[in-house]
């Protein structure tokens, strides 16, 4: 592991990251808003549960991230399988792929799907390898995925698999938990970081009621618009996404 010398704490949380916001403030008043540039492109790999879980979890922040020149891959550990009502598994995973690809379109990233099925996720050895080839093949910079601690089992083993995969590629990538319906499904969530997202709300927005099958109106307002006004007021800003950095990462973007 790199030395965290001064000199590299102030280049993390410096312009050359162009991801300021993802410094190392532990403290909301280190919020500051994405916009510096980078003096490399850096690849960056958002792994969801399912459809809408990246986008929600910080679609504000892959917004961001895109625009300042940087890849997104956005990753579904599933298809949404079980999340239309009245729809077959395979009908279901038809039209929340379109979703994810339309909302992927909007933040400009590239959509990516694992074949888990949703719901019915499994931690074995095989879908551990799965995930650890798509990383160590992505080869990011940076990963963002669910803090294990959550409601939704899902969201619980895709956290797991990342980490695993982390653990195994040497912590080549630095390690973000990202949050989603905090209390309903994330739970025990102690944010390290907060991105000012105010700038690209709109286009956040967007890219969630992209995702028309899941009832996004009364689930945005009732969760996800109160979160990002919260961190938002944590952060002395208008809106923002919170998360959780893994203190092992390597610092690898200095
Ligand atoms: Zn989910």
């Amino acid at each position: 592991m790199k030395n965290m010398t001064r000199r590299n704490l102030l280049k993390m949380s410096g312009a050359s990251l162009g991801i300021v916001a993802l410094g190392l403030s532990p403290l909301p008043s280190g919020a500051k808003s994405l916009g510096g540039k980078s003096e490399r492109k850096l690849k960056i790999v958002v792994v969801g549960g399912h459809p809408d879980d990246p986008e929600t979890g910080c679609g504000g922040t892959m917004a961001l991230l895109a625009a300042d020149g940087h890849e997104v891959v956005s990753a579904y550990l599933t298809k949404g399988e079980a999340g239309i009502q009245g729809k077959s598994y395979a009908e279901a995973a038809q039209i929340r792929t379109n979703e994810a690809l339309e909302a992927c379109k909007i933040l400009n990233a590239r959509a990516a799907f694992f074949s888990q099925i949703d719901g019915s996720s499994e931690i074995t050895h095989d879908r551990y390898i799965e995930v650890y080839d798509f990383l160590k093949k992505e080869n990011p910079d940076v990963v963002f995925t669910h803090w294990p601690i959550d409601r939704h089992r899902d969201h619980r083993i895709c956290s797991i698999l990342v980490y695993d995969a982390w653990l195994k590629l040497n912590r080549e990538f630095d390690l973000y938990y990202f949050e989603v319906e905090s209390g309903g499904q994330t739970q025990n969530f102690p944010p390290t970081n907060f991105v000012d997202i105010s700038s690209v709300i709109e286009k956040k927005h967007a890219a969630c009621y992209s995702h028309v099958s899941q009832d996004m109106a009364s689930v945005y307002r009732d969760y996800h618009e109160a979160m990002e006004k919260f961190r938002g007021m944590q952060a002395n800003c208008k809106y923002a996404e919170a998360f959780i950095k893994h203190n092992h990462s390597k610092l690898k973007i200095v």
